[in-house]
């Protein structure tokens, strides 16, 4: 098994990790771009948001309330925060582990880059 992320799940890798339950683990990320930057990601093997099925709907719908829960758990839900899915090459996608990044905790700006 190649996936850097399956190998998180399984504890092959060490982690930052603050919250997991039977769908999702949530882990600091190695390379913050913020001062709090966590990656929540499915336990469930899926490469990209390409290969989504109707089936992951709920599994998508629990990555974005685990997002909130834990915005609000860092004080950043005030504030703002910001969510991220990046879907191949072309967006910047490096690990092929489906990913929502949570970051906060500085000021944002639009369009991203
Ligand atoms: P993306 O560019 O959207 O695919 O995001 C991949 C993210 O995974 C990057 O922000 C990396 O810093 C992060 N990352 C890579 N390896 C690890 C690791 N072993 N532990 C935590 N985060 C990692
Ligand atoms: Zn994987």
């Amino acid at each position: 098994m190649e996936c850097l992320f399956c190998k998180i799940v399984t504890g092959e890798l060490p982690a930052k990790i603050t919250y997991q339950d039977d769908l999702v683990i949530a882990f600091d990320d190695i390379n913050p771009q913020a001062p709090q930057h966590k990656l929540i990601i499915p336990q469930k093997h899926i490469a990209t948001l390409n290969d989504l099925q109707h089936e992951d709907n709920e599994l998508i719908g629990h990555m974005v309330q685990t997002a909130k829960m834990l915005a609000k758990n860092l004080n950043l839900a005030d504030d703002g925060y910001r969510i991220v899915m990046n879907c191949n090459a072309g967006a910047g996608q490096t690990v092929f582990h489906v990913h929502l990044h949570l970051l906060g905790g500085r000021q944002f700006i639009w369009p991203p880059g």
